[in-house]
């Protein structure tokens, strides 16, 4: 039982999919991590982000491991923990281009496939394209939406509550660019799969969409 969940930045997809993933006893993979990986990568070793060639290479050489402890997802890169690493300045200014690389994402993508398929009971895959190119046979599939100003007021207090007081007008500007280039880039843009469910999270809880999401499971 694969489930596929997409949508646009604090959406709600990493909460709520992680949320699922503990109550169904299933593993959860957070691909957005994995490109954040690759943008950290880039940015610590100087490469020009207009490189598409070195982009793509680093990509395709990155052993990426995607590890549980204690129910967490860690993300390893070269036997380095990278997981607390990827929300910094530098990889959140950055990740959207390098994301839209497209060798960059036939190396993830071909990682995110053979972990999905390596799961023997199922996982819950959070991202862009996960309905649309990386699980298009997934039984359900999930687009959360909300409003932009209950995603930034989210982002906010996320970083908040890190000791991170951000400024609202520059995270306002900052998602709705990646949100420009996530939907607008040519290969594999940001978008609902025919067959997806689009949730409104405006208003609800996170346990409400985790019970949504429960729903449309028992009724596929
Ligand atoms: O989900 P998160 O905000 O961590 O993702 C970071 C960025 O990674 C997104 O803005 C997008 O550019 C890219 N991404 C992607 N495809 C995915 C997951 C993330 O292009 N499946």
């Amino acid at each position: 039982m694969n489930i596929a969940i997409d949508g646009p930045v604090a959406s709600g997809k990493t909460v709520v999919g992680r949320a699922l993933a503990r109550r169904l006893g299933l593993r959860f993979l957070d691909t957005g991590t994995m490109y954040r990986a690759v943008t950290w990568a880039a940015v610590e070793s100087g490469l020009d982000m207009g490189d598409l060639k070195a982009l793509s290479s680093l990509a395709e050489e990155m052993e990426i491991r995607v590890e549980l402890r204690e129910g967490e997802q860690r993300i390893v890169v070269e036997g380095t923990d990278v997981t607390d690493l990827k929300r910094s300045q530098q990889v959140e200014l950055n990740v959207s281009e390098v994301s839209a690389v497209s060798g960059v994402r036939r190396a993830l993508v071909s990682q995110q496939r053979r972990i999905a398929a390596q799961d023997p009971v199922g996982i819950v895959v959070v991202g862009r394209d996960i309905g649309t190119v990386v699980l298009p046979d997934a039984p359900v599939k999930v687009f959360l939406e909300a409003s932009l100003h209950i995603r930034v007021r989210r982002r906010y207090d996320e970083f908040r509550r890190k000791g991170d007081v951000r400024d609202m007008q520059r995270l306002t500007a900052d998602i709705q660019m990646r949100d420009k280039i996530d939907s607008e880039r040519s290969d594999s843009p940001l978008r609902p799969a025919i067959d997806a469910v689009r949730i409104d999270t405006d208003g609800l809880r996170i346990d409400q969409v985790v019970g949504r999401i429960q729903e449309l499971i028992a009724a596929s």
